[in-house]
């Protein structure tokens, strides 16, 4: 009997695994996953777990029943120690052997740690599962002094999440600007803007030098000498793919575990998706890791067709968002600092929309408070239109009307 084991429980492996069952696949689906919880959402841990507007249970992908009724064998708290793809098997951390004959890592990835004298002090945390978010929750009191190193998307949720609650808030960023990698210079800056605004006192281009204290956390020193005083320290300075599998199985690697246009890695009965996997994405013509919901998503389902021998080439949905304050900023496409930027509606307020376009041609959108402009943007830019800036500057225009 053919048996798919999915290695990793979170979006891309569960996405996969019904997949599978809803192609009606009939032999054995294993999804294993190394964190006690069933496969949950993560893009609310910064958020809403955080803030306290959702509960933890309430990030729960499906019900226990959904894994009964479809056959799928979810087994949560146990890890993969090895895959042996030439024997059709994969060994368990406790020894057990699972019958493998296709396997999909959908392994994510782990919060990159900060190298400094004092990172595994108490009330040092990193924020990547569930089990981080309600520790890391547990600690966010009103007034409570927390700095936030790194100004990535998980830091600003954090800060914004923190502020939301009352406590005093520093972020510490290495780079000029926040969100800067990702948003470039015009809008990440007025992102810091919106943070300085409410409070968070927002410091750009420093270094974390230490970081002290005894039997806790108890302040954060940087590179200019400065001592920020923190009861608790979330570190967000990004994510190291879990490759370690796939290495040991002898599988090639990059950014990443290289994946071909179908998901299949440099073994044939081995594939991989989510945030995991350095893929040729069709959109910008180059090898890339995406770190986001939508691709592990899209990418689970792409690998589990390829695994039931229907693959097609993958081709990557552009699409972000991130939620900070009353700001919920959506992004579609590739934007690139040397796009033409055309705005829609006022920078500086809470609602716009930046359109970014290469010789004409719509390639980026990124919006504040304006979802159906992007959304439209979304479709335009898959199609590779060529949309004339005088629409797009216009915020009475529907463009999904606009441009069909
Ligand atoms: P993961 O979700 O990382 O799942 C992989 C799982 O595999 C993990 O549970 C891991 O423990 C497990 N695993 C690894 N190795 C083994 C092993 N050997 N054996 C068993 N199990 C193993 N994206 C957005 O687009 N918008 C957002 O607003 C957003 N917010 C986010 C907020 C937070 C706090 C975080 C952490 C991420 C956010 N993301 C957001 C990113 C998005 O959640 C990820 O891109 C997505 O979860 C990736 O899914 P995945 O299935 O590839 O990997």
């Amino acid at each position: 009997e053919p048996s798919f084991v999915i290695v990793g429980a979170g979006l891309a492996g569960l996405r996969a695994a019904e997949t599978v069952r809803a192609e009606g696949f009939a032999g054995r689906v294993v999804l294993i996953g190394d964190e006690p919880h069933l496969p949950y959402d993560r893009p609310p841990l910064s958020k809403g777990v955080l803030d306290g507007s959702r509960s933890p249970d309430s990030t729960r992908l499906r019900d226990e029943s959904f894994y009964v009724d479809n056959d799928i064998d979810v087994v949560v708290g146990r890890r993969v120690a090895a895959l042996r793809p030439h024997e059709g098997t994969v060994e368990l951390a406790d020894g057990t052997i699972v019958a493998a004959t296709k396997v999909l890592l959908a392994t994510g990835g782990r919060p990159r740690t900060l190298a400094v004298r004092g990172a595994d002090l108490p009330g040092v945390r990193l924020l990547r599962t569930l089990d981080d978010a309600v520790a890391v929750a547990s600690e966010l009191d009103p007034g409570a002094a927390v700095v936030v190193i790194g100004a990535g998307f998980i830091g600003a949720e954090v800060a914004a999440s923190a502020r939301t609650i009352g406590c005093e808030v520093t972020m510490l960023e290495a780079a000029p600007i926040p969100l800067g990698r990702a948003l470039g210079p015009d809008i990440a800056e007025r992102y810091g803007a919106h943070h300085r605004a409410r409070g968070v006192n927002l410091r750009c281009a420093i270094g974390v030098d230490a970081i002290e204290g005894t039997r806790r956390v108890q302040a954060v020193t940087t590179t200019d000498g400065v001592r920020y005083p923190a009861e608790v320290v979330v570190v967000g300075i990004g994510i190291v793919p879990n490759t370690e599998l796939a290495d040991a199985a002898g599988i090639t690697l990059g950014n990443g575990i290289v994946v071909d246009e179908t998901c299949r890695t440099s073994n044939p009965a081995v594939f991989a998706a989510g945030d995991v996997a350095d893929f040729h994405s069709t959109v910008v013509d180059r090898r890339v890791r995406r770190e986001s919901w939508q691709n592990a998503l899209d990418q689970g389902a792409a690998a589990a067709m390829s695994m039931l021998g229907k693959g097609s080439r993958y081709c990557e949905t552009p699409w972000f968002w991130t939620d900070q304050y009353d700001l919920k900023l959506q992004m579609a496409g590739t934007p690139e600092p040397t796009d033409d930027v055309v705005w829609r509606g006022d920078p500086d307020s809470g609602e716009f929309c930046a359109f970014y376009l290469r010789d004409g041609i719509l390639t980026g959108a990124v919006g504040i408070n304006r979802p159906k402009d992007v959304r439209a943007a979304l479709a335009l830019i898959m199609a590779h239109k060529a949309v004339p800036a005088e629409l797009l500057a216009d915020p009475s225009i529907d463009l999904r009307k606009a441009t069909r």
